[in-house]
């Protein structure tokens, strides 16, 4: 089932930081699904943000976070309800 939550995004290099509803598919089953307690921006984000740095929007930056794990994929091990970071 398809999971539904808001998230910025950066569309283009260089763009605006976008608060928008977006979706994603189901857990995978080699994946973990952490409903988020808080999320950093740093300068990676930034930098990737502007198309030249390890990846290129169309993007969700914000790869420091700490969360509650809710749910695992059938080949991920990970005690949920559990807070992790
Ligand atoms: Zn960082």
């Amino acid at each position: 089932m398809p999971i539904q939550t808001e998230a910025y995004v950066v569309h283009e290099a260089h763009g605006p930081f976008e608060l928008e509803q977006v979706q994603y598919q189901d857990v995978g089953e080699h994946e973990l699904l952490v409903e988020p307690v808080a999320v950093s921006l740093c300068h990676t984000d930034v930098l990737a943000s502007g198309g030249s740095f390890m990846m290129t929007p169309p993007m969700i930056p914000g790869h420091e976070s700490s969360g509650i794990g809710e749910s695992t994929g059938a080949l991920f091990f990970f005690e949920t309800s559990r807070r992790d970071s």
